[in-house]
């Protein structure tokens, strides 16, 4: 496409902080709508494999990443009560030779702090929640709740699964509810009683899981998250305070290690969980939808990050390398809706990595170098010159 298309990103999680970084890298001028008025330390951590560190290498970030963050020497998967071992990945120089790249587990404001570094100055505009998006000629005419407007050739939605971009497009839906909450904690490694636990652990019992990693290369900040079983959620989707004694008392048949791990969190945060069914139009005239915009997955596979950050590099390249936004839409969509089909049906499943698993397929993914010329069917880009 035309060096000169403006492009809009609206919304400056992992998706739009990426793409925008990497489309600027392109020549593109490119702008970030954020809502937040400013980033803050908050959140809780997120596991990242080599598939995302291939991404990052190409904004330079690779070294910062693998540096900030910790590359834990395997993930492990044990059983809630006994402990027994049921797999192991080791995260060792084979794998990381095998698949590419290093897998890091980071704080996600650790994160967000990284993805902003190789974006020029002012493209973050904070404070700008997107209401509604026009056409306005062969352009669009975006506007904001703070009375804020803007122009741009090509808006890309990465406004997290409330999308307002999808809404323009699919119309109002609601997320689903799927009927877990996520208490989640984070604490410094010194509250642990006894011996360090592993690097990065998922501990599964029938109707529930943890997720136990550290999040700093020293190994001195902790995350604990659990998926527990929950009838309703009658907030609005954001995180509620939660109650430490009750987070506790989860873990009162858990094995020991999973135990006094929980039993180190001081404040405890509760997270309803949601996804969205599958859902393959993306796209709608010079809009187009990324990350969890257009897919959330429940965090069972630990890869809706991922899938956002691959799709970053997926639709840049097809921007950059097809000649308008109906073709290179069409291109990005038939490259990432069957890759997200299957992290969709996998987190649902929740079986990745209970027991043995080809992981191949996901870690060693280069979304910067798969082909992009898969076959268009005629009836989702009827003006592409065949
Ligand atoms: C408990 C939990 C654990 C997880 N763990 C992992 C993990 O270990 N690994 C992994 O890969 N994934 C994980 N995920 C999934 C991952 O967090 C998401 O898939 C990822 O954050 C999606 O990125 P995104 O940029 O699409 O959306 P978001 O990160 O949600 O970013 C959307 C951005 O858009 C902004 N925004 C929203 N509306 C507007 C608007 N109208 N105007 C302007 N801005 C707007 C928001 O403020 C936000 O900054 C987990 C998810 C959960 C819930």
């Amino acid at each position: 496409m035309d060096r000169g298309t403006r492009i809009a990103v609206l919304g400056a999680g992992l998706a739009g902080l990426t793409v925008a970084g990497l489309l600027q890298r392109a020549g593109f001028p490119v702008a970030v709508y954020e809502q937040s008025p400013s980033f803050s330390r908050i959140g809780a951590g997120i596991i990242l494999g080599a598939n995302v560190s291939k991404v990052l290498r190409r904004l330079d970030l690779e070294d910062a990443f693998a540096a900030t963050g910790i590359r834990p020497d395997a993930f492990l998967s044990r059983a809630w009560d006994t402990g027994e071992q049921l797999y192991k990945l080791d995260f060792d120089a084979e794998r990381e030779a095998r698949f590419g790249g290093p897998f890091v587990n980071i704080h996600r404001a650790d994160l967000h702090q990284l993805l902003q570094r190789p974006l020029a100055p002012g493209t973050i505009r904070f404070g700008h929640k997107l209401t509604g998006i026009e056409k306005r000629g062969d352009a669009l005419a975006l506007s904001f709740e703070n009375g804020a407007s803007a122009e741009a050739d090509i808006a890309i939605g990465a406004d997290g699964i409330r999308s307002i971009t999808r809404e323009l497009i699919l119309g109002v839906e609601e997320p689903r509810f799927i009927g877990r909450s996520a208490p989640r904690a984070v604490f410094p490694a010194s509250r642990i009683k006894g011996d360090p636990i592993d690097d990065c652990t998922k501990w599964w019992a029938p109707d529930r899981h943890t997720l136990a990693y550290y999040m700093t290369p020293d190994r001195n900040e902790v995350y604990v998250m659990a998926a527990l079983p929950m009838a309703r959620w009658d907030g609005d989707g954001s995180p509620v305070k939660g109650d430490r004694d009750e987070f506790i008392a989860a873990f009162d048949s858990a094995h020991p290690d999973l135990r006094r791990a929980a039993e180190a969190a001081e404040d405890v945060a509760v997270w309803p969980i949601y996804d969205r069914p599958r859902n393959d139009t993306w796209h709608k005239g010079r809009v187009v939808l990324m990350g969890d915009a257009c897919h959330a997955v429940r965090p069972f596979m630990a890869a809706g990050g991922s899938a956002a950050i691959e799709d970053a590099a997926i639709l840049s390249r097809c921007i950059a390398e097809f000649g308008d936004p109906a073709t290179a839409f069409a291109h990005y969509t038939m490259v990432r809706i069957p890759r997200v089909a299957d992290i969709q049906q996998i987190s649902i499943a929740n079986s990745w990595m209970h027991g043995p698993t080809e992981t191949d397929w996901f870690f060693g993914y280069d979304a910067c170098t798969v082909p992009l010329d898969r076959a268009i069917p005629e009836a989702l880009c009827p003006n592409l010159q065949r």
